[in-house]
């Protein structure tokens, strides 16, 4: 089964959007198999946006990332990765649809709320940067209320 990582960033958490944003995976039917609470420092926040070091707004995301406590998760489930970029939205928050993340509850670019892995590749390295231990391992089989 497909896996994705995805990051509440500084403004979700400080803004109590936290709970809704794990709700609107969790009814979706994708199974939550990582989480942790924590502040990242620069050099891994770096390493994290490494495809993005020569933009011009680079040192900005870093501070931005490094601001204050993220949640960290790996989301499981068909077309993940996809499906979670659809739920988050457009990058600008000024072209996200009403009805993802973004386009609820986000204005500016510099302050999108959340980040998921823009393909499989980007999701297998983002998790063993965030989870080197590896997912958990707790609700593996297919739910045949979910899945036909
Ligand atoms: P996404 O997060 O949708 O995958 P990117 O990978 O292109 O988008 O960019 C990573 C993050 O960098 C964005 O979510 C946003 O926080 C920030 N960012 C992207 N473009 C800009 C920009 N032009 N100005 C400021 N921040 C930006
Ligand atoms: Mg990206």
């Amino acid at each position: 089964m497909e896996q994705t990582f995805i990051m509440i960033k500084p403004d979700g958490v400080q803004r109590g959007l936290v709970g809704d944003i794990i709700s609107r995976f969790e009814k979706k039917g994708f199974y939550l198999k990582g989480l942790k609470f924590i502040n990242v420092d620069r050099p891994f926040a770096e390493k994290h946006y490494e495809d993005l070091s020569a933009k011009p707004f680079f040192s900005g995301l870093v501070d931005y990332i490094i601001s204050g406590p993220v949640v960290a998760m790996i989301w499981e489930g068909k077309n993940v990765v996809l499906t979670g970029r659809k739920i988050i939205g457009a990058t600008n928050p000024a072209e996200s649809a009403p009805g993802t993340i973004r386009g609820d509850y986000a204005i500016e670019i510099g302050r999108n709320i959340i980040h998921g892995s823009d393909s499989a590749e980007s999701a297998r390295k983002e998790i063993a940067l965030w989870f080197p231990d590896g997912p958990a391992n707790w609700q593996s089989s297919v739910h045949h209320w979910i899945y036909e």
